[in-house]
């Protein structure tokens, strides 16, 4: 059996590893397009390494290429491949074809960038692999003396944000609605990040959209222009504001497109529209959901290759290890947390440093969103939603009495 695998991320490797937990004969091969580092790497931690400390890429190397060699897993360097799901083959360069039994497109997202005029200019960038933190690290003395800004308050924008100020470059985070996180965060978990970015150094602006990068020699980035007229001065745009999922392999198959979202449509297990073709992590849509955090594309990628050897496992979504905002504060969330008719919300924050919000309908948890909380709530309040257990707002505030006291 010849399994391949498109995208060398979580998703990917995670379930290049799988099959070879149980299978150690076929042939288990994932093609990537990134170069740097070689091998896998946690895409996930790279910020918060820069913020500490930046050799070179490598630091955030999880396996090395020969790693992965020795666990029977072949990983190969293409640029350019398409797929061609009818004949079970991959293009890849030089019109090379390679045939496959089983395929997984594991290609993760693109971040997206602020259209509008001067995006050729050099500084504005967004950051997703390792060659972008190689980027940044080359900029950096150039930042320090100039600035930068950062479009879009996700947790992305914000820890970017917050790296730069701790590397010592004097830094804007532009943010299109009146607070950090919306529409994820309430006003009163809101004020609760910024006063943290504020302490951080981080020039904060909310309302505003950026409208022009500019270039005093039609090159280099010199500022950004905002929707009210005002100019920062910026040697870097880096841009926040989502991430688009990266499907063009699809394009010109049988492969299922979301048309919205742009994500490959599979179901419960991975699968796509197409025979042995599977799809996980950012690139792919299950249950109408794109995943976007690591601990979700790991299970998929596991799940997707469960199925690929032939074992019928649904996926179900996953409550992964407790996330962090800033580094520091541990923060998750789960199902419904935007107040609606029929929710009753309980609200709780010590406006420093802990936030906790708890939704209930008909009796029952519909979501939750803690911030500087360990995750044993988290985890208790997401095991009653998913058992249907009844629960009061008193039940809330007994389990999470220790903390609001
Ligand atoms: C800076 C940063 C910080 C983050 N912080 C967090 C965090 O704190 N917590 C969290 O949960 N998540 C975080 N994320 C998100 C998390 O990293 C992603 O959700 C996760 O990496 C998605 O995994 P994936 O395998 O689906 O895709 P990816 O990790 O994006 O991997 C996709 C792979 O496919 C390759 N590829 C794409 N197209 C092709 C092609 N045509 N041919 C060959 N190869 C291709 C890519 O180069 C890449 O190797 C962060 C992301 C970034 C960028």
């Amino acid at each position: 059996m010849r399994y391949s695998i498109i995208g060398s991320g979580i998703a990917g490797i995670t379930a290049a590893k799988t099959i070879r937990q149980y299978d150690t004969e076929s042939t288990v091969t994932v093609f990537t397009n990134e170069f740097h580092p070689v091998g896998f790497y946690g895409r996930k931690d790279m910020l918060r390494q820069f913020s500490v400390n930046f050799k070179n890429t490598d630091d955030f190397l999880l396996d090395t290429h020969e790693q992965l060699e020795a666990q029977g897993i072949e990983l190969i360097y293409h640029a350019e491949l398409r797929v061609f799901p009818r004949l079970r083959q991959i293009l890849k360069p030089h019109n090379i074809r390679q045939t496959y039994d089983r395929l997984l497109i594991a290609t993760g997202a693109t971040p997206m960038i602020v259209d509008a005029p001067g995006t050729h200019y050099i500084g504005v960038h967004q950051i997703r692999n390792g060659e972008d933190m190689l980027i940044l690290n080359a900029w950096l003395p150039q930042l320090q003396q100039v600035g930068a800004a950062v479009i879009g308050g996700g947790v992305l924008g914000l820890e970017l944000a917050h790296t730069l100020a701790i590397r010592d470059v004097p830094v804007t985070l532009i943010v299109r609605e009146n607070r950090v996180g919306a529409p994820l965060l309430s006003e009163k978990a809101a004020r609760l990040i910024e006063n943290r970015l504020r302490e951080d150094g981080v020039n904060l602006i909310l309302g505003q959209t950026l409208t022009a990068y500019l270039s005093n020699d039609d090159k280099m980035l010199d500022g950004v222009q905002l929707s009210d007229g005002r100019l920062i001065t910026a040697r870097a745009a880096i841009c926040a504001i989502g991430v688009r999922p990266n499907s063009d392999l699809a394009e010109d198959t049988d492969i299922d497109v979301d048309e919205v979202s742009g994500a490959i449509v599979v179901n419960e297990f991975m699968q796509t529209s197409v025979a042995d073709v599977f799809a996980a992590g950012n690139c792919a849509m299950v249950d109408g959901q794109v995943s976007r955090n690591w601990a979700t594309a790991a299970e998929q990628g596991r799940i997707a290759a469960l199925n690929m050897i032939g074992q019928n496992i649904p996926y179900q979504p996953v409550f992964g290890d407790l996330d962090t905002v800033l580094y520091d504060l541990p923060f998750a969330y789960f199902g419904e947390i935007t107040p609606v008719d029929g929710v009753t919300t309980w609200e709780w924050t010590d406006n420093a440093s802990a936030y906790m919000q708890v939704h209930l309908k008909n009796y029952q948890v519909a979501g939750a969103l803690l911030i500087g909380q360990p995750a044993a709530y988290a985890k208790e309040l997401q095991e009653r939603q998913q058992n249907n257990i009844e629960t009061t707002v008193s039940d809330v505030e007994k389990l999470l009495m220790v903390a609001a006291r």
